[in-house]
Formats: structure tokens, C-alpha cells, sequence
């Protein structure tokens, strides 16, 4: 990607080398559904989550500790900030052709190891997610170095595609899909609100396609190569692909994201179009998806 000159969003919160909880937020079932299904991928331990929901409401021992960042951590943080500017550039555009009201920007949260939220305890195993209580979006950087390593998954791009996905949840949470499908997956058996879950997940991808074809036709960011990072991106963290991979075969009820191939198709679409209009992932049989 080519981010030459672009600004570096405000709305970042940079919790890196703080320790201990930073806020105390809502607990609560719904609080941890909504954590658990909005992380990038399933393919972390998401048991410290549960088990600190309880300490939610405590304001934590916070203390400030000297940090040091690498230049890669440097980079990281600024690469991110751009994105996040991006987006709010090309959403608050989209809002407004749609009549979709006032985009109103989420904050990105910057921490290391784990950190509180609206909607229990982050931690970095979860990798990056978006919670609505809160309307942040939580990333531990070193995400960004273990997609390299364990999905061989790089790329400024595919970089850029993650933090993107996780601002389509805050989308679907500002157009009101987040609601309404978390209220139908509290009423619902497990592997209906699993279906919905994949439904939910790859409308994020297709929102995060939709970001890079404007944010391109805005600042002529994209470069040769880009697309098929982050489409070897999406293909590492369909469900099929990462449940093969950690236990041999995969269970189609359990998926909540999506599998490789869905989750290519709905980025490829929004890439392709850059038109919100095609994102009709509610209104796909799952044969169709
Ligand atoms: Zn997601």
C-alpha cells in the first residue's frame, strides 16, 4: 500500500505499556457474546475472557510503565492510525450517499497483553475485535506479527484488512445489524446462532473490501500485489481451514466466521464493487454464501 502523506487518526487510545485495567465496563452474558464472536478469527483461546468477565465493573491498579517500541512497533502503530483515518474518510462518504445518517468514528485501542473492555477483558490470544458497548476496536499489535509467522499471512494490505473487517462490525453496529442479529442469537440454539454469527462476519469482510476499493479511489493507495495479500489473508482464517489445521478435520455447525472460500468471496465482492448495496449476506441461503 502506498500511505504517503495520509493523515493518522485521533481517535486511538494507546494503552501499550499500561498495566492492569484501564476502564470498567458492562459485564453481562450478551457483553461476552458479543466479544467472542466479533474477535478476527476463532482460532485463539478465548477461555480468559469468560473467566475475567467477573472482575468486570473494578477499576484495575493501573500503572504507567516506561516502554520502549521497536521501530517495527513504531510503524505498526502509525500504519494503523493511517488505515483507521482511511476509514473514517471513506465511511463517513458512504453514510452520507446512503443517507444512513452521521458516521460517528470508533476509537482504536492500542494495548499489549490484555486490557478491560465494555465487554469483559481483552486479551491478546483473542486477536483484534470490536466491541459495540464500548464502540472500540481493540488491537494488540503483535497480532500483526503472529499472522506472519503462524498463517504466513503478510502484507501492509492484509494488515490493512483486518483492522477494516473489525470497523465493518462498527458499521453493522451504527446501521443497527448488530443489534438485531445478537437479539435473534440469544433466542436461538447454537448452531442457528452460529449461522447467524458467519452471516454477521462475512458482511465485515465484504465492508472491509467496500473500504479499499473507495480508500483507493480517494488516495490511489493500493499497489501491485495488494489484492492477492489480503485475499491469502482471508483464506487462512476461514474456519474450515484453521480447525483443519489444529485438529484434522473440521465441524460445519461450529463455524461462527466462515469458511476460506466464503470469507475470499465477501472481500472479493466489496473489493470489486466498493458498493454497500451488494452486502447481502442476511439475505443468502447458506447454500449461496
Ligand atoms: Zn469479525
Amino acid at each position: 500500500m502506498n500511505l504517503e502523506g495520509r493523515r493518522e487518526s485521533s481517535n486511538v487510545e494507546d494503552r501499550r505499556g499500561l498495566s492492569g485495567g484501564a476502564k470498567a465496563g458492562i459485564g453481562g452474558i450478551g457483553a461476552i457474546i458479543i466479544a467472542l464472536i466479533l474477535s478476527f478469527f476463532t482460532g485463539g483461546d478465548l477461555s480468559s475472557v469468560l473467566q475475567n468477565v467477573g472482575e468486570m465493573g473494578t477499576m484495575g491498579g493501573e500503572e504507567t510503565t516506561q516502554q520502549e517500541f521497536t521501530q517495527e512497533e513504531q510503524e505498526l502503530a502509525a500504519f494503523s492510525k493511517k488505515i483507521l483515518a482511511g476509514t473514517e474518510d471513506v465511511w463517513s462518504q458512504i453514510f452520507q450517499e446512503n443517507g444512513w445518517g452521521e458516521y460517528k468514528n470508533p476509537t482504536m485501542v492500542l494495548y499489549t497483553g490484555s486490557t478491560s473492555t465494555g465487554c469483559g477483558t481483552g486479551s491478546a490470544q483473542m486477536g483484534p475485535f470490536y466491541c459495540s458497548a464500548d464502540q472500540c476496536l481493540y488491537i494488540d499489535l503483535s497480532f500483526f506479527s503472529n499472522m506472519r509467522q503462524q498463517l504466513g499471512a503478510d502484507g501492509d494490505f492484509a494488515y490493512a484488512y483486518v483492522i477494516a473487517h473489525e470497523v465493518g462490525h462498527h458499521v453493522e453496529y451504527l446501521t443497527g445489524t448488530l443489534e438485531k442479529a445478537h437479539s435473534q442469537m440469544s433466542r436461538t440454539d447454537k448452531t442457528t446462532a452460529n449461522r447467524i454469527s458467519v452471516r454477521l462476519e462475512l458482511l465485515a469482510d465484504f465492508y472491509a473490501g467496500v473500504w479499499a476499493n473507495r480508500d483507493n479511489r480517494m488516495f490511489n493507495s493500493l499497489e501491485e500485489g495488494d489484492l492477492a495479500k489480503a485475499i491469502n489473508c482471508a483464506q487462512k482464517i476461514g474456519d474450515d481451514y484453521l480447525q483443519k489445521k489444529a485438529q484434522g478435520y473440521d465441524i460445519p455447525e461450529s463455524f461462527t466466521h466462515g469458511t476460506s472460500a466464503q470469507r475470499m468471496k465477501w472481500l472479493k465482492l466489496g473489493l470489486q464493487t466498493g458498493d454497500v448495496r451488494y452486502g447481502t449476506t442476511f439475505q443468502q441461503s447458506d447454500s449461496q454464501l
